[in-house]
């Protein structure tokens, strides 16, 4: 491969765009005649605030973002939002959560911590490996708000249909899915996602807010820095934002864009998935560990019949050029990660790959 790299599936921080890579190469030590690189200039420049505004603005135009929505770039991950969330959303001090997995599961711990949270449905039953019926649901008849996280890293499943929840504001989780395709952003009062999963360079999460859910009379122990009115009033520069991550994601925006937008994009990630759930439903050797009706178009958990059997195949895509197979540690076996950037070319040389594999091991 050209510049002899990998096939990178992994799951965060993840493969990017060869072309928006290479354009941050071109600019590195001189970003569009400035002088400087992008990592060495003032936030507060008129050059940086050109690139945190066009970030801005071509995330509206991707995502079609309501004018009535902020757009914040925050930082400390998506992990940070699952304590910020609760103490900005919470009034009366209730909401719902469904836990399909370790993230929606950490973020139901966290806000625990902060108010009354009702668990109204989990596919834990079955090892996550599901979504489950999300229509009619025990929403409470107080709850601030309903959360999911949409699409589960590390177990590998998507909603297919956002639940039902009996106008109640909902809040999502798409770090793993952010930009995989179309979203219709009025369909909620919150999303957000942790950039490094299918954007740009971690460090940074895009918090999506409906902007009358954003409030200025929180509670006094609410740190400045995590009350979203902080970075809605401020521009996201309220404190030293993390310019470079800002910076990348723009020109990831700025290379959607080019290629068609999230329609195309969606195309290009459905074409990948079904090569490789095709595969995986042949194959005797591997098999997918989510329900078909659930599968993610961008987290592919399988396993074999035994972990020893994983731990060498684990290696052997190592060797050929394939890295960062080796699923999370809770839940074993493998797990490709087809995230945007990944080309279609490296899901059809991993499954030439596997297909082989399997002829020349499998003994049945
Ligand atoms: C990775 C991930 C997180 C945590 O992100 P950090 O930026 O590391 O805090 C949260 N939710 C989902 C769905 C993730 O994939």
């Amino acid at each position: 491969m050209k510049y002899d790299r990998v096939y990178n599936f992994s799951a965060g921080p993840s493969i990017l765009p060869e072309e928006v890579l290479e354009s941050v190469r071109d600019n590195l030590l001189n970003y569009e005649g400035s002088g400087m690189c992008v990592m060495e200039m003032s936030h507060r420049s008129k050059v940086f605030q050109k690139i945190i505004d066009e970030a801005e603005q071509d995330l509206r135009d991707l995502m079609g973002i309501p004018e009535n929505y902020k757009v914040m770039f925050i930082q400390g991950g998506a992990t940070l939002q699952f304590a910020m969330l609760p103490m900005n959303l919470m009034k009366n001090g209730v909401a719902d959560y469904i836990v399909t997995g370790n993230w929606s599961k950490k973020a139901y711990n966290e806000a625990k911590k902060y108010g009354k949270i009702n668990l109204v449905a989990s596919s834990d039953d079955r090892n996550y490996s599901y979504i489950p019926d999300c229509s009619d649901l025990p929403i409470s008849e107080d709850a601030d708000y309903v959360y999911i996280c949409e699409n589960e890293t590390i177990h590998g499943t998507t909603y297919q249909q956002l639940p039902n929840t009996k106008g109640k504001i909902l809040v999502s989780d798409q770090s793993s899915m952010f930009l995989s395709k179309p979203c219709n952003v009025a369909d909620y009062g919150v999303i957000y996602g942790g950039v490094q999963k299918n954007i740009g360079p971690a460090g940074m999460t895009i918090v999506i807010m409906r902007e009358d859910l954003i409030r200025e009379d929180l509670p006094t122990y609410v740190p400045t820095y995590m009350s979203y009115a902080t970075h809605a009033n401020n521009g996201s520069m309220y404190n030293t934002p993390n310019c470079w991550s800002i910076y990348v994601c723009g020109q990831v925006f700025k290379y959607l864009k080019k290629i068609g937008g999230l329609e195309a994009m969606a195309k290009m990630n459905e074409e990948k998935a079904k090569i490789l759930y095709d595969f995986l439903d042949e194959s005797k050797m591997f098999n997918g560990t989510v329900e078909k009706e659930f599968r993610s178009l961008m987290n592919v958990p399988f396993v074999t019949a035994s972990k020893e059997t994983d731990a060498e195949v684990v290696a052997a895509t190592k060797a050929a050029g394939f890295d960062n197979l080796k699923g999370h540690k809770s839940v074993g076996g493998l797990r490709a990660s087809i995230y945007n950037a990944m080309p279609k070319e490296g899901v059809i040389a991993l499954v030439e790959f596997l297909r082989n594999y399997e002829k020349e091991n499998y003994k049945g």
